[in-house]
């Protein structure tokens, strides 16, 4: 199974809801698990205090990145690392292909990165041959079943404990009733061979500080230090975005991700890599190589609007709130990114055709901004490329018209009331069969009668 892309977001939405109601009984679950460990968190921490300052200091950074980037460029350099520069998911996989050939690399260990789902690194080094295993528990099932990601922190919350306990059944051998320790147990035994085996490990970066040039890795499993110490060449692909001024602000940062995405005052592990094994190191890789990729990041940074996008730090909790991802879970959205962030990356990082109907995929509740750890005003982004959408004729004939027809009409208060007394009669459906405009709202729902008297007559009267 692979991402179908945006634009079937619709068709996929109804297939998961009507044909899988298991997925969405995983993800509520996870995702309000979730949630109520980020409430606790940010119960211990003046969290408004501590947003304000992360959205400032990303907000600063993206205000100078070309600075901050040659900068961490000098100082990645200066610690032995070496720096490629990737303009688009091309790049970064030419770079990697080098990389590959230049070492004889046959086989490659990866820590969990949305990034190289991005690039589609796995299906790259496995076309030159490379045998590729992720390392992540969750990345590591989901592998196993030939699926993407559903989620930017849990990419198989979709699904239930008794799904792994047949997967490993199948392929590890494990009993049908194994105890998630027992399972979890078997991926360890089974990765350990692939991690002593692996020439190259592959990473992402969940932030680089610009002053030591030091990538900064925040996970749990421990999956990601071996990763990256284990193998003779480590390769981290890092966004542009993921910058910030000091290695001390670090320290805030992956305190406030740990808190947002998962409710812990910090990960179980934090890697924190400034180049290759030194003479007198006893562990290590041999060579780091550290991809900054682009691949439309500054697309979005140029948009006046947009750019405060790019502060995310992928914690995933607009996810675990959003009421419409809880419905169906990452896969509907038909690319890497899911959700809330994702439907507000999507249009400048694919193009706005390409990532519609995406924008619309929200009820613009609001409650992503109220638990952002960056405060990225996602609503207000999500009505921003609406606009675009209907600026550029994306957006259905019908839907345009009848929205510019509503809006001459309420600009006329005798004609809006006139057109409402008359509307107002009109059956929604008629033999059981939904007008045709309104056949998908319908759908799902069933035809309200109409009220006798219309809600002006009732506020004139007073309403009771
Ligand atoms: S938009 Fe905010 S809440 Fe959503 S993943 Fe990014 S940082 Fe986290």
């Amino acid at each position: 199974m692979s991402f179908t892309g945006p634009g079937n977001y619709r068709e996929e939405a109804a297939k998961t809801i009507r044909d899988k109601p298991e997925v969405r009984t995983s993800i509520t679950a996870a995702t309000r698990a979730f949630d109520a460990h980020r409430v606790h968190a940010w119960g211990q921490i003046d969290a408004d205090r501590w947003r304000d300052w992360a959205r400032d200091v990303k907000s600063h950074v993206l205000g100078h990145l070309d600075e901050y980037l040659e900068q961490a460029e000098e100082q990645l350099t200066a610690n032995g690392a070496r720096v490629h520069w990737a303009e688009t998911a091309e790049d970064a996989l030419a770079i990697l292909g080098d990389i590959v050939r230049e070492h004889g690399v046959e086989s490659a260990v990866k820590a969990k990165s949305m990034l190289s789902e991005e690039l589609g690194v796995n299906a790259h080094l496995e076309s030159l041959g490379v045998h590729v295993r992720e390392t992540d528990l969750g990345e590591y099932i989901i592998q196993l079943l030939g699926q993407p990601p559903s989620h930017i922190v849990g990419p198989a919350i979709h699904l239930s404990v008794d799904d792994c306990r047949r997967l490993f059944h199948e392929r590890l051998g494990t009993p049908l009733d194994a105890e998630p320790d027992e399972l979890a147990g078997a991926a360890r035994d089974a990765l350990r061979a692939e991690f002593l085996a692996a020439d190259l490990g592959i990473s992402g970066g969940n932030f680089l500080a610009a002053d030591t040039g030091t990538v900064a890795l925040i996970e749990n499993e421990g999956n990601i230090r071996l990763s990256t110490s284990l193998p003779r060449i480590h390769v981290a692909c890092v966004g542009i975005e993921k910058l910030v001024p000091k290695l001390e602000d670090v320290s805030g940062f992956l305190q406030l991700t740990a808190r947002a995405a998962t409710g812990q005052p910090i990960g179980n592990f934090v890697s924190l890599i400034q180049g290759p094994r030194k003479n007198d190191e006893v562990d290590g890789p041999e060579e780091v190589h550290v991809v900054l990729v682009d691949n439309g990041r500054t697309k979005l940074l140029a948009d006046d609007a947009a750019w405060e996008a790019l502060r995310c730090v992928r914690c995933g909790a607009c996810l675990n709130i959003c009421p419409v991802y809880r419905q169906t879970g990452g896969h509907a959205y038909g690319w890497t990114y899911s959700g809330p962030i994702g439907a507000i990356i999507a249009p400048a990082m694919l193009g706005l055709e390409e990532a519609m109907p995406l924008p619309y995929a929200s009820s613009l509740c609001g409650a992503c901004t109220d638990v952002c750890p960056v405060r990225i005003p996602i609503p207000e982004l999500l009505v921003h490329w609406r606009e675009k959408a209907v600026e550029q004729g994306l957006t259905p004939m019908t839907e345009t018209m009848g929205l510019k027809a509503y809006a001459k009409l309420a600009q006329k208060p005798d004609l809006f009331a006139a057109a409402g007394s008359v509307l107002r009669h009109v059956p929604l459906e008629l033999g059981g069969r939904a007008l045709p405009v309104l056949a998908g709202w319908m759908q799902e729902r069933s035809a309200p009668k109409s009220s006798k008297k219309s809600f002006l007559q009732m506020w004139k009267e007073g309403i009771e």
